[in-house]
C-alpha cells in the first residue's frame, strides 16, 4: 500500500492492553488513534484521540468508523469476522485482514491450517457429544485437554482430563462438550514452551528471537530471552513462524507458541494474530519493539531491526500484585501498567522487563 504520512489516523478495534501500547506507538510515530470498542472506560481509549463506544457487530457505528480512519487493525482475535469485512466494504483497508481471524478464532480450524502448511500440532479430535469424548480419550490413552473450539484464553474453557490433575474433570468435560463444540488434544510432555513473535510488512517478514515462556494455571507469568534451546530448535522455530505468517498473507505481527517435545521436535500450541504478551520485552531488548512494529507495516512502512541487544526477562502482574507497584519491582529496567480499573483476580494488569545483561 502507498505508505500513510503522520497525521492520518489509525483505527484499532479493541479496547484492552494491547491496543493501548500499540495506540502509544503509533501516536509516537505521528498518527492518530481512534479505538472502537464497547467499553467506556478501556484502557486503550483513555491515551487515544477518539474513541467509537459500539458493539462490535454495529454496522452503523462501523461505517461511520470506517469513514473517519485510513487504515483498521485489529488488537483481540475475537473481533467478528463480518464487522470486518463491514470496514472494508465501506472501503478502509484492515490490516492484518479476515483470514488471520477466521483461523484463529477455531481451534479446529486453526490445527487443520497449521498441519496443512507443514507445522505440526498435538493429536486432536473434534468433540460434538459428550459419548464421542470418551471414545477419543480413550483413543488418547485416557489422558488429554478438552478445550472449547472459540473464545478460550488463559486455559480458559479447558478441562485436563486423565492422570492425577484430571481426576474429577470428565463430568464437567462430558457437559461442556455437549453445550458448546469442542476439540480434544492429545496432552503434549513438552519439555519447554517456546514463542515466536513474526512481523510481516509489505516488503519483508522478520521473527523476533524465540521466547521461552513459563505459565502457572495456564496465564503466562514470565518469558525469557534467550530461549534455552539448540540453533536448530530456535532456526525451526523462526522458520514456522514466518511460513504461517506469508501463509496467511498476514500483515503485522503475530505470535506461534510452540511446545519443544523431548527428541527437540516441535508442535505448534497456538497462533495469535496481533501483538503477543509473549512479546513484550521486545521494546527493551530490540532495535524495534513488537508494537511500532506492528503499526509501521499496517500503515505500509519499512519495517525496522529485530536486533537483540540485551538478554531479558519479562514478568506478568496479575490481579492484585498492582497493589506492589512501584515498591515490589523497583529493580526493573521496565514498569508497564495497563490502567485497568479495578484488579480482578489473575488478571494481567502490568508487566515489568529486566535486562540479565548485553547479548554477548
Ligand atoms: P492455551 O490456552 O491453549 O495456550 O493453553 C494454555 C497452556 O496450557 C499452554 O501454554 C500449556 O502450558 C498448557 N497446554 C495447552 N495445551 C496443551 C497440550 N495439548 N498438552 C500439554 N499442555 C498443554
Amino acid at each position: 500500500m502507498t505508505p500513510l504520512a503522520p497525521g492520518a489516523t489509525v483505527g484499532i478495534l479493541g479496547g484492552g492492553q494491547l491496543g493501548r501500547l500499540l495506540a502509544l506507538e503509533a501516536a509516537k510515530l505521528g498518527f492518530d488513534v481512534h479505538i472502537f470498542c464497547p467499553e467506556s472506560d478501556a484502557p486503550a481509549a483513555r491515551v487515544s484521540a477518539l474513541h467509537t463506544k459500539a458493539n462490535y457487530r454495529d454496522e452503523d457505528a462501523l461505517k461511520a468508523f470506517a469513514a473517519v480512519c485510513d487504515v483498521v487493525t485489529y488488537e483481540f482475535e475475537n473481533v467478528p469476522v463480518e464487522s470486518v469485512h463491514t470496514i472494508e466494504s465501506a472501503g478502509t483497508m484492515v490490516r492484518p485482514g479476515a483470514k488471520s481471524l477466521e483461523v484463529s478464532q477455531d481451534r479446529l480450524v486453526e490445527k487443520t491450517f497449521l498441519n496443512e502448511i507443514g507445522i505440526p500440532t498435538v493429536d486432536y479430535c473434534t468433540i460434538e457429544t459428550g459419548e464421542s469424548l470418551d471414545v477419543a480419550l480413550a483413543g488418547f490413552g485416557s489422558h488429554g485437554i478438552l478445550k472449547t473450539r472459540r473464545e478460550g484464553y488463559d486455559g480458559k474453557g479447558q478441562i485436563m482430563l486423565g492422570g492425577a490433575r484430571g481426576k474429577d474433570g470428565l463430568e464437567a468435560a462430558r457437559t461442556l462438550a455437549k453445550d458448546v463444540p469442542c476439540i480434544l488434544e492429545d496432552f503434549a510432555p513438552f519439555e519447554r514452551e517456546i514463542s515466536v513473535i513474526v512481523v510481516r510488512g509489505d516488503a519483508e517478514t522478520l521473527v523476533f528471537d524465540a521466547a521461552e515462556n513459563h505459565h502457572e494455571s495456564g496465564i503466562l507469568r514470565r518469558s525469557s530471552v534467550p530461549a534455552q534451546i539448540s540453533d536448530g530448535i530456535r532456526k525451526a522455530a523462526h522458520h514456522a513462524g514466518q511460513t504461517l505468517a506469508e501463509a496467511l498473507g498476514h500483515i503485522g505481527v503475530l505470535g506461534l507458541e510452540l511446545f519443544v517435545m523431548p527428541d527437540g521436535k516441535l508442535l505448534a500450541n497456538e497462533l495469535a494474530p496481533r501483538v503477543h504478551n509473549s512479546g513484550h520485552w521486545t521494546p527493551d531488548a530490540c532495535d524495534t519493539g513488537q508494537f511500532e512494529q506492528h503499526i509501521r507495516a499496517v500503515v505500509g512502512w519499512p519495517l525496522g531491526p529485530v536486533t537483540r541487544r540485551f538478554d531479558v526477562v519479562m514478568e506478568n502482574i496479575l490481579g492484585p500484585e498492582i497493589a506492589g507497584v512501584p515498591a515490589d519491582y523497583s529493580g526493573a529496567d521496565r514498569l508497564v501498567s495497563y490502567g485497568k480499573r479495578g484488579a480482578a483476580d489473575r488478571r494481567k494488569v502490568a508487566h515489568v522487563t529486566r535486562r540479565i545483561g548485553p547479548v554477548q
